[in-house]
């Protein structure tokens, strides 16, 4: 069975790493579909995150990672996926989470969307608070993999981005 994660990723947090590793045990393939939004606030471009997520994946060989825009339940049917993985956090991300799951189940009625409870440690992680934590130059080691805090500095350095408060 074919399992699909989608989100924004931007960027990924270890709390993502951890769905992704316990969601690649439940199917036999897991694809990471990274939205390809054109949001300005983005810090980075959707390859960029396609790149670092498959960086930190060769580990595990039933994932893939790619990018999509449109529509997700399109997306799941293309690649014959029928399971969407979502990160459930608090009680907060459950009203979205609910009406999204079943928006793409009216879109297309094979989806079934299984939701992970985030681990205890990464609660009350997103990518917003680790952006924020490190623009104020607070310690993000506890929030993202080395590598994407290094990628985050030298965006910082390029002045690429700003951080809307
Ligand atoms: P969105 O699709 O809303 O842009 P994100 O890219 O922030 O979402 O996250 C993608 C998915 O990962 C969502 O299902 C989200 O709930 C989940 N997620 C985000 N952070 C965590 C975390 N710390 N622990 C578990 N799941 C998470």
């Amino acid at each position: 069975m074919t399992a699909v994660y989608p989100g924004s990723f931007d960027p990924v947090t270890l709390g993502h790493l951890d769905i992704i590793k316990r969601a690649s045990r439940l199917y036999e393939r897991l694809i990471v579909a990274v939205l390809n939004n054109s949001s300005k606030d983005q810090v980075f471009t959707a390859e960029e995150r396609t790149g670092m997520i498959t960086e930190l994946c060769v580990g595990l060989s039933n994932v893939e990672v790619a990018s999509f825009s449109g529509l997700l339940a399109d997306f799941v049917r293309a690649n014959k996926a029928s399971v969407v993985i979502r990160g459930l956090r608090a009680v907060t991300d459950f009203e979205y989470e609910f009406q999204m799951a079943l928006t793409n189940r009216s879109l297309h009625d094979e989806i079934e969307t299984v939701f992970l409870p985030a681990s205890l440690q990464y609660l009350y992680l997103s990518s917003s608070v680790a952006k924020e934590v490190f623009m104020l130059g607070g310690n993000v080691d506890s929030m993202l993999p080395p590598e994407v805090e290094k990628r985050m500095r030298l965006k910082t350095k390029q002045n690429q981005y700003n951080i809307k408060r």
